[in-house]
């Protein structure tokens, strides 16, 4: 099943993708877990991005599609995946839908996580991230065991700088310009579900597995 999820920052996307990738067993595609990476490598474009994405805008479309193109086309995309974060402008779902027809795949099914900008606010504030394998957690929801610690792999957490709230509220502003016109885009497709990012993980998880029953995609 390939599938995109879309929604504001904060919306649980990430956290969902990675339960959800385990369930079904097929990869997470997350492109800021993958321009993260590139940061921290620091080449030439790692260092391009880093400007952008401090300031909670979004990386240039010609950068990210690139990235995208190259992992879609790879080993191991065969039974599916998950498309986390991508795409977040009509430039992007424009370069996905040829991808896809050039690959002879179909896009599945389209998730919109519709969440409040206090849930978002509330969940960025306290998001810690592993340093090491992209773990997410939260000092009130999700704690980790060991204080700063990765439960999965004993990484070092942290907070991501476009976590504090001014770039939360910036991010909001251009996900409102940049992606929402892609919800009546994929509408007018037909495959948009929509469903709440303020539930909690286990909560709506339920709920995206049933619905992926009833549409007969597991
Ligand atoms: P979020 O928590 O908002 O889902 P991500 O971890 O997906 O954040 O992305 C963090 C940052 O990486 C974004 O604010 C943006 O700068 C950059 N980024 C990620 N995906 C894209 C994309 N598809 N197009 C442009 N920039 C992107
Ligand atoms: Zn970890």
């Amino acid at each position: 099943m390939n599938m995109v999820l879309l929604g504001p920052p904060g919306a649980g996307k990430g956290t969902q993708a990675k339960v959800l990738a385990k369930e079904l067993n097929i990869p997470h595609i997350s492109t800021g877990d993958m321009l993260r990476d590139t940061v921290s490598k620091g080449t030439p474009l790692g260092k391009k991005a880093k400007e952008y994405m401090v300031k909670g805008e979004l990386v240039p479309d010609g950068l990210v599609i690139e990235i995208v193109k190259e992992t879609l086309k790879g080993a191991g995309m065969e039974r599916g995946f998950i498309l986390d974060g991508f795409p977040r402008t009509l430039e992007q779902a424009k370069m996905l839908h040829e991808t896809f027809s050039k690959l002879s795949k179909k896009l599945d099914l389209v998730l919109y996580f519709k969440t409040s900008l206090d849930t978002s606010v509330t969940r960025l504030s306290g998001r810690r991230v592993c340093k090491n394998c992209g773990g997410n957690f939260h000092i009130k929801n999700i704690p980790p065991k060991e204080e700063g610690k990765c439960d999965h792999c004993g990484g070092g957490l942290y907070h991501r700088k476009d976590d504090e709230e001014a770039t939360v509220k910036r991010r909001w502003s251009v996900y409102a310009k940049k992606t929402e016109p892609l919800i009546s885009y994929y509408k007018d497709e037909g495959n948009l579900r929509e469903v709440s990012g303020d539930l909690d993980v286990d909560e709506l998880n339920k709920i995206l597995i049933a619905l992926f029953h009833k549409e007969n995609l597991v």
